[in-house]
This record gives structure tokens, C-alpha cells and sequence, in this order.
């Protein structure tokens, strides 16, 4: 409960409104923004011009361009990450500040005079009603209704201030429109990128063996996580039981064959029978395809050192490197990565 007298309670009334409306305000600004620029961003950049998949495979020959394994590790460890990061780079060549700033006021200036009008709106409202003695109480119903849909600001939370006896409502008026100016700078300091990245990230879910990032578009979506390829398994640092070889199949291709995985509470299962072996085996649908992107066949060649050395194992006895892999070149992965 607040209380005060005269023209500084109405100041203090305004910050205290202004101070509820603050979180409801950013929330819908930044996710207004990151709609526009995420909008921008699928006509003007290639890379977000198609679904899922189509992000994946760019991210893929960014990834071959550079040749740089931290980056890969990064990509494979942390996807979600990764693709904040992929987001960033790319919005910047687009000139980043620049849109972001504009996209931002011109939100801001929607919303700013949307709140402006609801505050003349309830104080035309409320400024003649001589038989009311609770003037803030009407005037704060007026608001919230006047504000409706555009910003969630629950009249419970302005309880608080209900029973303030402000009798200026025209002061109001201008105490209002004071207390929100510093309020829109505010918001223009710090835009939150991973907001921005929400709209292009999709399932977040990775295949318990190979790591692959499901291609699903929708987080937290219906049925069973899939990806169109699978990779292999050295990729998430696996080897063979009791050996230091490390695993360059694929679970497609296991989940066709009589081999066993171990799960981390230690318990032996068929591939062919993965789902038995529960959360997150059981959330997937991999089907028995035996296809692997030349991709990986040039990057585990091309990076066999410093796998071998980052996940302590060796590509010899059941992780030996057919040969065929090694005379993949980069040029053949990314233009196998073009035809999908
Ligand atoms: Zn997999
Ligand atoms: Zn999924």
C-alpha cells in the first residue's frame, strides 16, 4: 500500500504503475521485434528461407568452410548454442544494429502511443464523474480494459494503488506520459538475442546416440523425434565396450543389426529393441537406413587426430576407417549437402 499527498503521490502512483507495466511492456516488445526481424531474416537470408533441415545444412557448410574442430565441437556438444551464435553472425552481415534499432522503436512507438491513448482514453472517462469518490479504482478498470489485449497487466496487481485519493486526473495524465519516457529507453539497451533465436530453434531434442538435433520445427511437438540422417557415433565421443575403438556406425544402421548398447544406469539393450531402454531412447523413431552423408565420412577422415585425441579413443579394430571415406572430399560433402 502506498501513501502519500498531493502532486507527489501522483508521481508516485505513475512509477507504480509504470513499474507493473515495465515487464509486460518488454516482454511483448521483444517478442514483437524478434517476429519482425525473424520475418527479415527468412526473405532476405537464404539460410532461413526453408525449414528445419534446410538451417541444419548451412550450418553444415559454414561449418566445412571454416575447418575449425573447436567450432565443430561447439556445434556438436551444444547445438542449441551454436545456433544462438549462427543467428547472431548471420543477423549482423545483415546489418544488425541497424534493423534491430529500427524494428525495435517502431514497436515501441506502437506500443508507446497504445498506452498513451489507453491513459487519455480512462482519464476522458473518469475526469467528469463527480459521483464517483474512488476515481483511481474506476480509472484503473478503464486502463486495463483500455489496454486489453495489447499488454497483460492484471488489475489485481494494482491493487496497491486503488485507494489513493488523486483528485487531478488531468495531472495524472502527464505524470503518466512523464514516468513512461525513461521506461522506452530502457528497453532499447538490452535486446535479448536468444528471444530471436526461440523463432527459428524448433525441437531442441538430440538422438541419444549420435547426437543429430531432431528436425522437428515445433519445440515440445507431438509423436516421435526423427532426423532425416543419423551420424556416427564417434561424433558423441562413444567406443566400443572394453576398447579404446571408437564408433564410426551409425544408429540406423545398429538398429538393423544384433548389436547391444549399454545405457548409462549400466543396462545392456538390441538396438533393434531401443525403445525398450526407455526416456530418451523410447521418444525416437529411427528407422533401419543405412545412408551416411558423405559429410561425415570427410570429417571424420578429415579430423581424425583430434577426435581420436578429444574423446581418448583410436579408429582402429571395430572403428577403422573404411577406405572409400577417405577419399571423400570436402567438395563432395557439400555438394551431396546441396542436392537435400
Ligand atoms: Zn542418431
Ligand atoms: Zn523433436
Amino acid at each position: 500500500m502506498i501513501s502519500c499527498q498531493g502532486a507527489s503521490c501522483i508521481t508516485t502512483f505513475a512509477d507504480f504503475l509504470c513499474s507493473k507495466i515495465a515487464p509486460a511492456l518488454r516482454h511483448a516488445i521483444y517478442e514483437k521485434t524478434a517476429l519482425d526481424i525473424a520475418r527479415d531474416m527468412k526473405v532476405k537470408i537464404p539460410d532461413f528461407r526453408g525449414n528445419r533441415s534446410t538451417l541444419e545444412t548451412c550450418m553444415l557448410k559454414y561449418l566445412a568452410e571454416e575447418e575449425n574442430f573447436e567450432n565443430f565441437k561447439h556445434y556438436l556438444n551444444f547445438p542449441g548454442e551454436f545456433l544462438n551464435n549462427y543467428i547472431k553472425t548471420k543477423t549482423y552481415c545483415l546489418g544488425e544494429n541497424r534493423r534491430l534499432e529500427m524494428f525495435l522503436r517502431e514497436s515501441l512507438t506502437r506500443y508507446y502511443e497504445n498506452i498513451q491513448s489507453a491513459v487519455f482514453a480512462s482519464t476522458r472517462v473518469v475526469k467528469d464523474r463527480k459521483d464517483r469518490n474512488d476515481k483511481i479504482s474506476l480509472w484503473l478498470d478503464e486502463f486495463c480494459r483500455a489496454l486489453g489485449d495489447m499488454l497483460s497487466l492484471p488489475r489485481s496487481d494494482l491493487k496497491g494503488i486503488e485507494h489513493q485519493e488523486i483528485t487531478d486526473i488531468e495531472f495524472l495524465n502527464n505524470a503518466m506520459t512523464e514516468a513512461l519516457s525513461p521506461l522506452i529507453d530502457d528497453l532499447r539497451k538490452e535486446f535479448p538475442h536468444t528471444i530471436l533465436a526461440e523463432q527459428f530453434a524448433g525441437c531442441q531434442s538430440m538422438c541419444p546416440f549420435c547426437g543429430a538435433v531432431c528436425t522437428n520445427t515445433m519445440p515440445n511437438h507431438d509423436g516421435d523425434h526423427r532426423v532425416v540422417f543419423h551420424r556416427p557415433q564417434v561424433l558423441t565421443g562413444y567406443r566400443w565396450h572394453k576398447t579404446d575403438n571408437l564408433i564410426i556406425d551409425i544408429c540406423s544402421s545398429c538398429v538393423s543389426s544384433d548389436i547391444y548398447f549399454m545405457t548409462g544406469e549400466y543396462r545392456w539393450f538390441q538396438y533393434k529393441r531401443y525403445r525398450d531402454a526407455g526416456h530418451p531412447c523410447s521418444t525416437w523413431n529411427i528407422p533401419p537406413d543405412p545412408s551416411m552423408q558423405a559429410y561425415w565420412k570427410w570429417f571424420v577422415s578429415y579430423f581424425r587426430t583430434q577426435l581420436e585425441q578429444y574423446y581418448n579413443g583410436k579408429f582402429h579394430g571395430r572403428g577403422e576407417i573404411p577406405a572409400s571415406w577417405k577419399t571423400v572430399t570436402k567438395q563432395n560433402a557439400l555438394t551431396e549437402l546441396e542436392k537435400y
